[in-house]
């Protein structure tokens, strides 16, 4: 039998309100017929129509299950039963509030069951959490959630809750509601990478990967954009969107290996191999950018250099580890420049064997900056991203991440049933971790540390970028 997506709400505001969604999902994850599929952060409302009582926790959860629609009801209306659920009050105090939101393929307006739920809409603090789950999204409405959520979040006061343990941010709320506050005032959007801080992840309006900060960045129509990431991905944003005010938490948050590779240095290769095409990662400088055919990221990086003839020589600046990757999928050469990120580079095969051997059973993710020995260990080559969608269409409760440890806030939020482990602690990147919270507001507050690509790099590299982010 096929499985249907079913997305569910799930709220409570007594005391004990993180514990009690913690028992609503595993209670959901436990039912006949259903997997786990993966769960929204948790958001803090203030109560809307009876404002006198504490706060709410609010969070969603896609399931996949055979159970038939009112079967699934009838099942969480018993997991509220059964966690003590008292509703004296309308819109009142709640142990733990279940709702059905959205199924797949399905709709009904009885009076037992209506889906889409019908209120969804209006609620922020149905949308915000909705929004992080919706690419997960099958057969549902044609409906920009994530447009909506930010739309009403403000005015209905719902934010990332940070104080629960799984959560992993606790005590950053201060600072975390002070940028909130100047990004509503200054008009900014705050962009941050998954490698970021968990408390500035959790604080920024969007966080991504390279490719699809860099798409958020064109799309905006905020007056300023705060890039909590690297230099080279601030600049891809100014060179993408030349108007906007393009602000850094921190100037000295710059890319090792984008370093690695200079715009005299790129001329010389391209004279040594006349006719061959540059194809230029992300992480390059925006006068690197300027010298490149087509810039592409390591979520299409595959992509973008397939389109080229096979008999087109190119050049693929600096990453030799993904340029290797994308050599091997495509069996054709690549002219390979030396750069490398000193982070994934330095994960070793050994170090996934060991991991492998104490976790059998475990699926293995790799970034492509690693290097080979890696990638041929792994169950699944991915970006950022890939590695934060992978888990959904797969059975593992536990999985091996070879990358930044960045990435394991989001995927601990996402996938709280599952077990996630670093390939080693130690996989930091320092110039990620520079920005804090502090700087952010600083930077924001006192508009400090603006990105600046020349008018005449910027239209040469203009091209390059606008490829990646269409391909
Ligand atoms: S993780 Fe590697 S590629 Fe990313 S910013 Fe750090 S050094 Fe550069």
């Amino acid at each position: 039998m096929s499985l249907r997506r079913v997305f569910v709400s799930l709220g409570s505001n007594l005391d004990d309100r993180a514990d009690l969604l913690r028992h609503g999902r595993e209670a959901m994850a436990a039912l006949p017929g259903t997997r786990f599929v993966a769960a929204s952060r948790i958001y803090q409302t203030a109560p809307q129509d009876l404002e006198d009582q504490p706060p709410f926790l609010n969070q969603v959860v896609c399931l996949e299950t055979d159970l038939a629609p009112r079967q699934v009801l009838r099942h969480l209306q018993q997991i509220e039963a059964a966690a003590g659920r008292r509703r004296t009050v309308r819109f009142g105090p709640r142990t733990l509030d279940l709702d059905i939101l959205l199924i797949e393929g399905f709709s009904s307006d009885s009076e037992q069951l209506t889906v889409p739920h019908p209120r969804l809409w209006r609620r922020a603090f149905v949308l915000a959490p909705l929004a992080d789950l919706w690419w997960l999204a099958r057969d549902m409405p044609d409906e920009d959630v994530g447009a909506l959520a930010r739309a009403l979040s403000r005015e209905q006061s719902v934010e990332v809750y940070v104080g629960s343990e799984r959560q992993g941010a606790g005590g950053h709320g201060a600072a975390q509601a002070e940028l909130r506050r100047l990004a509503d005032e200054r008009h900014a959007v705050v962009l941050a990478h998954n490698y970021q801080r968990a408390e500035v992840q959790d604080a920024a309006d969007f966080v991504g990967d390279s490719l699809e900060l860099a798409r958020k960045a064109a799309a905006t129509d905020a007056e300023v954009i705060l890039f909590c990431g690297v230099h080279f991905m601030a600049e891809t944003a100014v060179i993408l969107s030349p108007q906007k005010t393009v602000l850094m938490p921190d100037p000295r948050a710059g890319c090792p290996m984008a370093n690695m590779v200079t715009p005299e240095g790129l001329l010389a290769l391209k004279a040594e191999h006349p006719g061959a095409a540059v194809v230029a990662y992300v992480n390059t400088s925006a006068a690197v950018k300027a010298e490149t055919d087509v810039c592409c990221t390591s979520a299409n990086a595959v992509e973008i250099v397939r389109r080229f003839p096979r008999d087109q020589p190119i050049i693929f600046v600096p990453d030799r580890n993904l340029g290797d990757y994308v050599a091997r999928q495509l069996g054709r050469e690549l002219i390979l420049w030396d750069g490398y990120c000193h982070v994934h580079d330095s994960m070793r095969a050994a170090d996934v064997r060991a991991l492998m051997s104490r976790h059998p059973g475990a699926r293995v993710m790799a970034h492509p900056e690693c290097r080979r020995e890696v990638l041929d260990l792994a169950d699944a080559v991915l970006s950022t991203s890939g590695m934060l969608r992978y888990p959904s269409g797969e059975q593992a409760d536990e999985y091996i991440v070879c990358t930044e440890t960045g990435l394991l806030h989001r995927l601990g939020q996402l996938y709280p049933h599952a077990a996630f482990h670093p390939i080693t602690r130690q996989a930091i990147c320092p110039n990620m971790k520079i920005t804090t919270l502090d700087s952010a507001i600083e930077a924001l507050r006192d508009g400090l540390n603006e990105v600046v690509v020349p008018p005449r790099i910027r239209e040469r590299a203009l091209q390059a970028v606008q490829r990646m982010v269409e391909g």
